[in-house]
C-alpha cells in the first residue's frame, strides 16, 4: 500500500501520539519515538528511539524519506523542517496528525511530495479528517505539476509556479496538446478555467495571439523554448518518441547519445517526449546502448530481423540487407516499436552520425507513438465496496480507491462512493449491463500502466466484477504477475442485510443467485433443491429483473417441500443506502411483488425464529447438545 512512498517516517513524543501511528497500517513505516517512550521501542520492529536531538534525526532522515508524519503540535513540526525544505519538486511529503487524531494537515509538499495523497490515506485509516488547503483540492482538480504522472510524462521547462498561480486564481488556461492521452481532459470537475485550442491542427502564432488566455500549457513531444516575457507557460513531455538506432559495433555511448540529441534537436524534439530506443536483437549487448538506455531509465526493445524486414521504411539500404537481413534498422525498428500496442509512425527519418577522431557510426530515426509509455507495471484492485454506506466500506478499500488513477464500476455504485473519491481521478462509469466491457477496460487501462480500481457493491468476489477481470486476465494469456492484481475483501449483501435482521445465517448457510443470464436455470433449479433438502439458510441474489420474474415464485416451490409455511424470510432490500427497506414474512406467505433487483431474500432453517422484529438462528440444532460458539 501507498507505493507512492517507499520510504515514510512518523514522529511521536508521547503515548498517545504513538498510538495514533501505530494505528496505521503501512508496511513501509518507521515510528520514531522520544527516548522517554524508549521502553516502548521493543514492543514492535518498526519503533525506534530518535535519541538526543529529534532534529538531527530528521536531518539524518530527510534525504532517502518520500514522506514524514509528525503526531506533533504544527508549530514544532515547522521549526523542525524549515531549515530543510529546499523546492517543491523535491521535498518530502509532510504531514501533521494532532495528538486525538482528529485531524491530518498536508503541511508542505502537497502535490509532488504527494502530502495531500499522505493526508487523504491516514485520515481515511484514522477515520480522520484530512485538512488540504492547497487550490487545487479546493476547486477539485489536480495540481498542474502533477497532471501527467499517472501518464508517465516528463515534466519540461517553464514557469510552473506562474501556470499554478493562474490556475488558483481560475483566471483561464489554454491547453494546447498535441501528444498523450487526452483522458485527463474528460474528467476535470464541471467547473474549470482550462481553454483547449485546436485538436489536432498545428497551432499559430497568430492562433496564439487571439487568445485570452492568462497561461498555457503545453502537452507536447516538442521541445519549446519559452522566453520570461508574456504569459507563464510550461510543458509536459509524454514519452511518445521511440529513437530507432542502428550502429556499427563497438560505437561508444558518448557517440550514440550525440547522434540522439543532434537528431532530437534537428527535429526540435523534447528528450523528455523519449520513451524508449529500439533496435536489431543482435544489438541487445551492445555496450555503449546499454549504458545509455540505463542512465536514461529508457527501456531497450530488440526486434529481430524477421519482424523488421517488411516494415515499410523510407530509407532502406541492399548493403544493410546482406549485413543483418532487414533492410532497415533504425526506421523499422522505431516503427515497430512506436506500433505495439496502438498505432505509431516514423516522424524523423534516417540521419548517419558519426564524430570526428571516433570509431563507428549510428543512424537514428524516430518514430511517435499514438500511445505514451508510462514506464508502470499496472496495477488492478478489485474491490469490494461493501452495501452502500462509506463506513462500511473497509479501511484497506478505501485505501486503495484513494490510490487508483482510474475508477471503473456500475454508476450507482460509483456515485455512493463518490465522497471518496480523490480530484482528478478518472473515473468511467459504465452501464450494468456492460459488466465484460468494464472488465475489459480495466484492463486495457492496466496494461497501459495505470492504477485500475474495478468495483463492484458487496464482495467484489461474490457476483461481482473481481471474477470477470480475472477470467479476461486469464484469457489473454496474463502472467499472474503484470499488471498486479489485489483482491479487497467487502461486506456482502447477505451479511448486511443479515446484520440488519438480527441473526439469520449463523449455521450453515447458502448463495444462489436466481440469475439465469450466466447460468441455465437447471442448474439453479438443481442447487436450489439441494439447498432445500440439505435445511441450509438460503440467501437469494438477484431474485428478480425487469424481465425475469417467475424465478423466486419456482424457487419459493421447491423449498416449501422441505421447510414449514410459517419459516421466516427476510425481504431486505437496499441495506445500508437511503432507500434502505426491511420487510419480515414467511415462505408460505413470501410475496414476489415485494420485492425487486435490489433486495437480497434472506430464508431461515428449520430452527430459526423470529423474536419481535428479530430472526434469530440458533448456533446449533435444538436438542443436539451446545456447540462451542
Ligand atoms: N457483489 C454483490 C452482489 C452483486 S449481485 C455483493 O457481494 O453483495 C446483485 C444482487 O446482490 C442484487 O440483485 C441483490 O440481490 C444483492 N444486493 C446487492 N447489494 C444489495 C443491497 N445493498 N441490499 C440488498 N441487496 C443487495
Amino acid at each position: 500500500m501507498l507505493d507512492t512512498f517507499p520510504t515514510l517516517a512518523a514522529i511521536a513524543t508521547t503515548p498517545a501520539a504513538l498510538r495514533q501511528l501505530q494505528q496505521l497500517n503501512q508496511d513501509n513505516l518507521t515510528i520514531w519515538i522520544s527516548p522517554k517512550l524508549s521502553a516502548l521501542a521493543e514492543t514492535a520492529p518498526n519503533l525506534h528511539s530518535y535519541g538526543d536531538s529529534l532534529k538531527d534525526k530528521i536531518a539524518e532522515l530527510w534525504p532517502s524519506t518520500s514522506g514524514f508524519i509528525f503526531a506533533l503540535a504544527s508549530g514544532a513540526t515547522i521549526r523542525l523542517v524549515a531549515p530543510l525544505l529546499q523546492d517543491k519538486a523535491t521535498d518530502p511529503a509532510i504531514a501533521v496528525l494532532d495528538e486525538g487524531g482528529e485531524f491530518v494537515i498536508s503541511l508542505c509538499g502537497g502535490h509532488q511530495g504527494g502530502a495531500d495523497r499522505l493526508a487523504q490515506v491516514i485520515a481515511t485509516q484514522l477515520g480522520a479528517q484530512a485538512i488540504l488547503t492547497g487550490a487545487a483540492s479546493a476547486q477539485q482538480r489536480t495540481g498542474i505539476d502533477i497532471l501527467g504522472r499517472p501518464f508517465g510524462w516528463r515534466k519540461g521547462s517553464g514557469d510552473w509556479l506562474g501556470v499554478s498561480a493562474t490556475l488558483a486564481r481560475q483566471d483561464s488556461v489554454q491547453v494546447l496538446q498535441d501528444a498523450g492521452s487526452d483522458l485527463w481532459q474528460q474528467h476535470l470537475p464541471a467547473r474549470h478555467s482550462f481553454q483547449f485550442g485546436f485538436g489536432d491542427e498545428a497551432v499559430t502564432p497568430s492562433d496564439e495571439a487571439a487568445s485570452t488566455a492568462q497561461a498555457r500549457v503545453w502537452v507536447s513531444a516538442t521541445q519549446r523554448s519559452f522566453s520570461d516575457e508574456g504569459i507563464p507557460k510550461v510543458q509536459w513531455h509524454p514519452r511518445v518518441l521511440w529513437i530507432g538506432v542502428g550502429c556499427e559495433r563497438g560505437s561508444s555511448r558518448e557517440l550514440i547519445e550525440t547522434a540522439v540529441t543532434q537528431t532530437l534537436a534537428k527535429g526540435h524534439w523534447a528528450e523528455g517526449a523519449i520513451a524508449g530506443i529500439a533496435t536489431l536483437d543482435l544489438k541487445s549487448d551492445e555496450v555503449g546502448l546499454l549504458e545509455l538506455c540505463q542512465d536514461k531509465g529508457w527501456p531497450l526493445r530488440c526486434f529481430t530481423a524477421d519482424e523488421l524486414k517488411d516494415i515499410e521504411v523510407p530509407t532502406p539500404s541492399k548493403i544493410v540487407t546482406k549485413e543483418v537481413g532487414t533492410p532497415s534498422v533504425a526506421e523499422a525498428a522505431a516503427i515497430a516499436a512506436a506500433s505495439d500496442p496502438t498505432n505509431g509512425s516514423l516522424v524523423t527519418s534516417k540521419q548517419i552520425i558519426r564524430l570526428e577522431g571516433q570509431p563507428g557510426a549510428v543512424t537514428v530515426a524516430i518514430a511517435q507513438a499514438d500511445q505514451e509509455y508510462t514506464d508502470r507495471p499496472g496495477h488492478l484492485s478489485l474491490i469490494g465496496t461493501g452495501p452502500g454506506a462509506l463506513d462500511q466500506i473497509t479501511p484497506a478499500a478505501k485505501t486503495a480507491l484513494i490510490e487508483a488513477d482510474a475508477i471503473i464500476g456500475y454508476g450507482l455504485y460509483i456515485d455512493l462512493i463518490r465522497p471518496i473519491l480523490r480530484p482528478g481521478q478518472i473515473v468511467e462509469p459504465m452501464p450494468i449491463t456492460k459488466e465484460r466491457a468494464r472488465a475489459e477496460r480495466a484492463i486495457v487501462l492496466a496494461n497501459w500502466g495505470l492504477n485500475v480500481a474495478v468495483i463492484s457493491s458487496g464482495d467484489s468476489g461474490i457476483y461481482g466484477m473481481a471474477g470477470l477481470v480475472m477470467e479476461s486476465l486469464s484469457q489473454a494469456g496474463w502472467n499472474g504477475k503484470t499488471p498486479s492484481v489485489q483482491v479487497f475483501p467487502g461486506i456482502t449483501a447477505l451479511q448486511a442485510a443479515a446484520a440488519r435482521v438480527g441473526t439469520p445465517l449463523m449455521h450453515d448457510f447458502c448463495a444462489i443467485s436466481l440469475s439465469d443470464l450466466l447460468t441455465p436455470w437447471e442448474v439453479i433449479e438443481k442447487r436450489l433443491k439441494a439447498a432445500a433438502a440439505a435445511d441450509f439458510v438460503v440467501a437469494l441474489y438477484n431474485p428478480k429483473s425487469k424481465t425475469r420474474l417467475t424465478q423466486l415464485g419456482s424457487a419459493r416451490k421447491f423449498l416449501l417441500e422441505h421447510r414449514k409455511g410459517e419459516t421466516p424470510v427476510a425481504l431486505v432490500r437496499s441495506v445500508y443506502r437511503e432507500d434502505e427497506q426491511i420487510k419480515l414474512t414467511t415462505l408460505g406467505e413470501l410475496n414476489p411483488d415485494d420485492v425487486d433487483m435490489l433486495t437480497v431474500v434472506l430464508i431461515g432453517n428449520a430452527s430459526t425464529l423470529r423474536h419481535g422484529n428479530w430472526l434469530i438462528t440458533p448456533r446449533g440444532y435444538l436438542g443436539f447438545g451446545n456447540e462451542q460458539v
